[in-house]
């Protein structure tokens, strides 16, 4: 997905108000995740910039000549600063989130970019459900800058007013030579035209994998193991009497806290995870692109750099984030088509999904706080994402390494010091391989992943 060259797509969104384009735009943290450089361009920003907050539906009638002059201006300005962002910074995925409701609107915008061999991909939501729309206003448009300190009920009453002016010229994608998906009705129906090479069909395949269900995704780490215990990383290792403890535990914690929705159970394919699911009374599939990050073999000179750029230090034999990343994108892709999901894996591979979820930068993610015996609810929203922890009383170490500690530890000769409590991360150990070996090379600090 990375190796994308000269490759320039521009996602421009279609649709009346209140439709889902910004949230379906929102999801360009997908591509952003995959390390793919993305960014939005929200022509709604621009017009509040120029024209300021609180404006009434009639600015959106097509008969105001001064609101639609307004209106023009920040739709290429927003155009213009994306054909700079492509050019300049190298974007890859710029994402145009306007309602480009007629087919002059869009032919010019087609023009503007494929002259600057930029392609163009349009995705358009259309709706016609009422319940949908009406709680797609309520959901994200009362509390949007532009009704800030209005009554509810009048503000809902303007909005409607306002997709009525676009209704009144609105023209669906009938372009056949354009580049195009409609959703309809939020998935029960996709149309796609002349969609070209490899990013555009990923692109199209996410969005058709894209639901607006209520759900929540569930992550534990596996209880603690054998070698949390004596800081080793990598092997297979099973569980230690407090990681059996917590496995133990775990029926009950799900019962209180997840309650007695149905719930499906994803492991890894490794010992410590398919332990720790055990005794949970669900259906459960095991996934081997839910193992632990592959730690190759290891050297005592590489933990220096791995912390100068932990997201894309690659173990030597083994993997980096990037490539868990990378490794974990069909797992992102079921979890956005599926609801009521408990994954139970690994520290790295929680960190993954977990920085999908939450928006954490590439940067942030290695250093996510993911502790054992602790369950991380996640209840995605339109524009946000809630999270709640749930702990178990049963001890165990603590895995965590802030950034910066083990090159510390490096310059001060400490690396191999059986003197720091196994509480502390990177306290040494040996280095082990899948099949629970001890390896012949020298002792070093053991980072957890
Ligand atoms: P717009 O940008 O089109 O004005 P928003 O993205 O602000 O609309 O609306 C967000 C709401 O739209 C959320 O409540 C979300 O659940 C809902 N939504 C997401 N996708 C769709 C879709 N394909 N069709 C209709 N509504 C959707
Ligand atoms: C907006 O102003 O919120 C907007 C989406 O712009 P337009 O309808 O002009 O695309």
């Amino acid at each position: 997905m990375n190796n994308t060259s000269n490759l320039r797509i521009a996602c421009v969104m279609v649709g009346l108000p209140a439709r889902g384009k910004t949230y379906i735009s929102s999801k360009g943290k997908y591509l952003t995740w995959l390390g793919i450089k993305t960014q939005i361009f929200s022509v709604g920003n621009y017009r509040r910039k120029l024209a300021g907050l609180n404006l009434p539906h009639t600015f959106f009638d097509m008969h105001n000549e001064e609101a639609v002059k307004k209106r023009h201006e920040a739709a290429a300005i927003a155009l213009n600063d994306m054909i700079q962002w492509f050019s300049k910074e190298e974007g890859i995925v710029g994402i145009l989130d306007a309602t480009n409701s007629t087919k002059k609107a869009r032919a010019w915008i087609n023009e503007e970019l494929t002259g600057r061999n930029v392609q163009v991909l349009f995705i358009e939501s259309i709706c016609d459900d009422e319940n949908i729309i009406l709680h797609n206003i309520k959901d994200v448009k009362l509390s949007s800058p532009d009704y800030c300190n209005q009554d509810p009920e009048a503000a809902t009453e303007d909005f409607i007013k306002r997709i009525g002016h676009y209704e009144a010229c609105y023209e669906t994608i009938t372009e056949q030579d354009l580049t195009y998906i409609k959703l309809i009705n939020v998935g029960s129906q996709y149309i796609i035209n002349m969609i070209r090479g490899y990013l555009e069909s990923r692109i199209v395949y996410y969005l058709m994998n894209l639901h607006t269900r209520p759900k929540r995704i569930w992550f534990s780490r596996h209880g603690e193991s054998l070698f949390n215990l004596d800081d080793k990383i990598g092997g297979d290792a099973g569980l230690s009497p407090r990681g059996e403890q917590y496995a133990l535990k775990l029926p009950e914690l799900v019962k209180q806290n997840i309650g007695e929705r149905p719930l499906t159970v994803w492991t890894s394919s490794m010992t410590r995870t398919i332990q720790t699911a055990r005794h949970l009374p669900f259906p459960k599939k095991q996934w081997k692109a839910l193992d632990e990050l592959d730690t190759g073999l290891k050297y005592p000179e590489d933990f220096a750099r791995r912390d100068e750029d932990k997201f894309n230090y690659r173990y030597r034999g083994g993997e980096s984030y990037r490539d868990l990343v990378l490794r974990l994108e069909p797992v992102i892709m079921d979890l956005e088509r599926h609801e009521n999901i408990l994954i139970i894996s690994h520290q790295a591979t929680i960190r993954c999904m977990y920085a999908y979820f939450m928006g954490l930068s590439h940067d942030e993610l290695p250093y996510a706080r993911i502790p054992l015996h602790t369950i991380i609810e996640l209840k995605p929203k339109a524009f946000s994402c809630e999270e709640k922890l749930y702990k178990v009383d049963v001890g165990a170490v603590d895995t965590f390494r802030p950034k910066g500690q083990m090159a510390r530890r490096l310059t001060n000769d400490q690396f191999v010091s059986s003197t720091i409590s196994p509480s502390q991360e990177g306290a040494s150990g040996e280095i082990v391989d899948a099949n629970n070996s001890i390896l012949p090379v020298t002792p070093v600090s053991v980072a957890p992943c």
